[in-house]
């Protein structure tokens, strides 16, 4: 049953059942398996081709991500149902594993970018357990397709990334003749030999003897079949940067603990991290080293096991009066040019722009400290009867209540330091002008009070940095300066 190009999609007749897992490609290679054709016969049959479109190579990305117009197709070809389809995408892992998607429309472009930004996910080559393809014929999973998989718990052997027979990267999107058992790929250098005639499932894999390796591997399985839920994306994200770091300040690095050799031969052989995302043993190095390294073993067990859960590590300094989350993995210190290496569980993760910034304890502590309102004494360079009032009102309420009281209204410091800010701010800047106008916010609770005047109350239209109707008169009619330099800027007068 073989349709030609131009004619309409048929049913299927045999349709195989995806496994449990298993990667599109996979599933694509299972069905020209079963129906005996290539993998492009079967991707145009399966309806991943447009009738009609010209018949070349798979695209270098597929497996990524399918258009809803061809899942449809796909739907109608073999009965698969495009959400079982979308999941062995590894847009699936989006929003969890993976970061948020580009923005729409997403285009196969976009998202082979973003894949490649991330640097997290395999789009066009896959990690395997031979064991696992031998069990279930040649299905290759999905998270092999991710730097999150380099070894099998259940197996209990370090996964393999390249052809035992001919160097080349295993289940390549392209070039085509490739499928799920036997290698079939020809390298340049194998040119005269003919394709390589390796069957993928009798590899053997280094075994695993590291229980902390395993231990490791099962939690980030757990993270992976739960690709969603909250807090996995937040552990992964810190390991991801932790073996970030090591890969490009390597030298500053703690040594591999002990570990089993087969690692510890792979790190020898490379001298780095450099290939860590190519190779499972070099995957195995890092996290090793970002989950234990450098870490005493009395406290080692403790550190590892708090930094993969939801809560992260304990705060090391709870003097800190700005509470920043606990780094998990290590890392450099990312300020400026501090040679610090923070171990896991010790410095500080800050949020930046830039994303978030792993600080050793002494930058952490600088960031951490928190601003304190100035005496109630001092006024700034600028005062109003709005700002004189709220002052001594803030007075009366902190004299009526004790310092040390842990329920005090935190509102009250935070009121405190806007009116700061009012007071220290030129009342003819524009900022200045918006401060007047938030302090003027904080006179809402005392309108019964008899000192109150009803005109400092904001009104309706009026800007946040223009007089109501006077948006040409800068200074608040009420205002008395006490800068020496009058209303201009400090500096542009001379004295
Ligand atoms: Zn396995
Ligand atoms: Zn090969
Ligand atoms: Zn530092």
């Amino acid at each position: 049953m073989i349709t030609a190009v131009s004619e309409p999609l048929r049913r299927l007749a045999l349709v195989p059942e995806p496994h449990p897992g298993e990667s599109l490609l996979s599933w694509v290679d299972a069905l020209a398996r079963t129906n005996r054709v290539s993998r492009m016969r079967a991707l145009r049959l399966a309806g991943f081709v447009r009738p009609g479109a010209p018949d070349n190579r798979p695209p270098v990305h597929f497996g990524s991500r399918v258009a809803d117009e061809t899942a449809e197709r796909v739907y109608a070809a073999t009965g698969l149902p495009p959400q079982r389809l979308h999941q062995m995408t590894l847009m699936h892992y989006a929003r969890g594993i993976l970061p948020e998607p580009p923005p729409p429309p997403l285009t196969p472009q976009s998202v082979s970018s973003w894949l490649a930004r991330h640097r997290i996910a395999l789009p066009t080559r896959s990690r395997d357990c031979p064991p696992c393809l031998r069990e279930t014929g040649g299905r290759w999973l999905l998270k092999w397709r991710l730097i999150w998989s380099f070894a099998c718990t259940r197996h209990r052997v370090y996964l393999i990334s390249t052809c035992r027979g001919c160097g080349e990267s295993l289940h390549r999107t392209v070039p085509g003749p490739g499928d799920g058992v036997v290698c079939r790929q020809t390298s340049h250098d194998r040119c005269r030999l003919g394709p390589c005639s390796r069957v993928i499932h009798r590899m053997r894999p280094p075994r695993v003897a590291d229980e902390h390796l395993l231990a490791c591997q099962r939690r980030l399985d757990a993270l992976i079949e739960n690709p969603h839920r909250p807090g996995g994306h937040d552990v992964l994200r810190s390991l991801h940067q932790a073996l970030e770091d090591i890969r490009i300040h390597y030298d500053d690095a703690p040594p591999l603990p002990h570990t089993d050799p087969a690692v510890r031969r792979r790190r020898h052989n490379h001298r780095g991290a450099q290939w860590y995302r190519d190779v499972p043993l070099l995957t195995a190095t890092v996290i090793k080293i970002a989950a234990t390294g450098g870490i005493t073993p009395d406290t080692a067990r403790q550190t590892d096991t708090a930094s993969w859960s939801a809560a992260g590590p304990r705060q090391p300094d709870a003097a800190m009066s700005i509470p920043l989350a606990v780094n998990r993995f290590g890392g450099r210190c990312h300020e400026g040019a501090c040679p610090t290496w923070v171990l896991p569980g010790q410095g500080n993760l800050v949020q930046s722009l830039a994303g978030s910034r792993l600080l050793c304890p002494t930058h952490a502590a600088r960031v951490s400290t928190r601003a304190r309102p100035r005496p109630l004494t001092a006024t700034g360079w600028y005062n109003s009867p709005a700002t004189g009032f709220l002052r001594a009102r803030l007075t009366d309420e902190l004299e009526a209540t004790d310092p040390a009281d842990e329920a005090r209204d935190p509102h009250l410091e935070g009121r405190r330091l806007i009116l700061d800010a009012c007071e220290h701010t030129n009342p003819t800047s524009k900022v200045g002008r918006a401060l007047h106008y938030a302090v003027r916010t904080l006179l809402l609770p005392y309108t019964p009070h008899p000192d109150f005047d009803p005109r400092w109350l904001l009104r309706q239209g009026e800007h946040p940095t223009e007089a109501l109707g006077q948006p040409s008169l800068h200074l608040h009619p009420d205002a008395v300066l006490t800068n020496p330099y009058g209303a201009a800027r400090p500096g542009s007068h001379p004295s």
